[in-house]
């Protein structure tokens, strides 16, 4: 269909676009003083970075990914997340040379072949960050705060934040054969995803969405109780950071991501009215992926959340601003030569700031009036033949309808001083 966006996008239209610059306001000025440079990569890269950076056992590469060979014969893919590609970025343009520790953040579209539905989409928005060369847990633990400091400064009520500790290569091969052991009797009544993760990726078997699956999870033995030396001072020193900061948390041994690249940290921040859709950041640490990804050995922690989910929260907790497009000025010119004065006028009150509009069809004074009204303007400047006679434009204050004659030498200067005096 011509007509039509394809399935899961959508058109963010003028009437919301404040919205999404609200929250990307708050987002930028709040990574500004945490100290996270803004990093932005090629919404397309090649198909194999995202296996790698992502991996071929996860949902999100075996079945959501849009890829296609482009013109020349290469495996190209559509960003799924934005993760990978800052490992890339961060590898090929070295980085790592700035200093030990770089912190990027980015805000942009992801894309997945996803099942639409309220706050799931094909083409959905993240905002995430990505500290990169720091393995002490003060550095997760300012990374949750920042997820912290976002959703609570913008208003944000009953949000929920689980933490979990997933171990590393060292401790976690231990606890996947405790955890294949526990769902060896229950294979048989496993999803058909969690027969194959099994196998591959047997921790992912605990965060399954399925209900059967979830009650067979029951009981499973938790991975916090076989982390080694390492990892468990990680996790309570992170746990003693977050509650020094007053952030409140729960502890949750069935949030996991089943790689051996993601290591130790992984949290979640979830608005349960949202359902199914209720996580709405998500991250861990990652110590592993540089590595894979061709780098020398860094240790690194981020987080990713979706825009629209947090403006769905926003919505239903009734936070979110309203619009203000107001402009300061309309002017309304009657005939040929005031239109032309007028231009002049436009031009100018732009260039002293001030938002300033006119009708370009030779309308009536009673149409441009009321456009004036359906703008907002805060003054409408009337120039028709008798004023250009007298170089007099009548300037009207459209709340209280008072009306004066302002030579046209001092227009400018008057419509300042009174716009700023509102
Ligand atoms: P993930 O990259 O899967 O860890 O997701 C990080 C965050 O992105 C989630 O917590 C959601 O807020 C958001 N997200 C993931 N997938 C979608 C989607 N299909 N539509 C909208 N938001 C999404």
């Amino acid at each position: 269909m011509l007509t039509t966006v394809p399935r899961g996008t959508k058109d963010i239209l003028p009437d919301t676009i404040h919205e999404w610059l609200y929250l990307e306001n708050k987002i930028r000025t709040l990574c500004a003083l945490y100290g996270f440079n803004e990093i932005r990569t090629p919404i397309f890269e090649h198909t194999e970075l995202f296996m790698r950076g992502i991996g071929e056992t996860t949902d999100v590469v075996e079945k959501e990914m849009y890829t296609f060979p482009d013109r020349g014969g290469r495996s190209i893919t559509l960003r799924p997340e934005n993760t990978a590609s800052v490992v890339r970025a961060y590898l090929q343009n070295k980085l790592y040379a700035n200093g030990s520790i770089n912190k990027f953040f980015y805000i942009g579209s992801m894309f997945r072949y996803d099942k639409p539905q309220a706050g799931r989409y094909r083409e959905f928005h993240q905002f995430g960050v990505e500290a990169i060369g720091e393995q002490s847990p003060l550095i997760d633990a300012e990374v949750i705060s920042l997820g912290d400091a976002l959703l609570k400064g913008l208003g944000l009520k009953d949000i929920l934040l689980k933490i979990n500790s997933v171990g590393c290569p060292k401790c976690r091969p231990v606890y996947r054969e405790k955890l294949q052991a526990f769902f060896k009797d229950k294979f048989a009544e496993l999803c058909k995803d969690c027969q194959s993760r099994y196998t591959r990726n047997p921790l992912r078997i605990l965060d399954c969405k399925n209900p059967h699956c979830k009650e067979l999870a029951e009981g499973a033995p938790e991975i916090t109780d076989y982390l080694c030396d390492d990892c468990a001072s990680h996790f309570s020193e992170l746990q003693e950071s977050l509650t020094n900061l007053g952030i409140d948390f729960v502890l949750d041994s069935h949030l996991v991501r089943g790689l051996d690249y993601y290591t130790k940290t992984a949290f979640e921040f979830k608005y349960l009215p949202l359902g199914a859709q209720s996580a709405i950041l998500g991250g861990g640490r990652y110590d592993g992926l540089i590595e894979e990804c061709g780098g020398d050995s860094t240790p690194a922690v981020g987080f990713a959340t979706g825009l629209e989910r947090v403006l769905l929260a926003l919505e239903t907790q009734k936070l979110l601003p309203v619009q203000n497009s107001a402009c300061d000025v309309f002017i309304i010119a009657l005939g040929k030569k005031a239109e032309q004065a007028a231009i002049k006028i436009l031009q100018q009150l732009r260039s002293n700031n001030l938002s300033a509009l006119m009708d370009y069809a030779g309308r009536s004074m009673k149409s441009q009036m009321k456009q004036a009204n359906k703008n907002g303007a805060k003054y409408a400047v009337i120039i028709g033949d008798n004023e250009l006679a007298t170089a007099n434009a009548i300037v009207r204050n459209m709340k209280d309808s008072e009306q004066m004659a302002v030579p046209f030498a001092a227009l400018i200067d008057k419509i300042i001083f009174e716009v700023n005096k509102q």
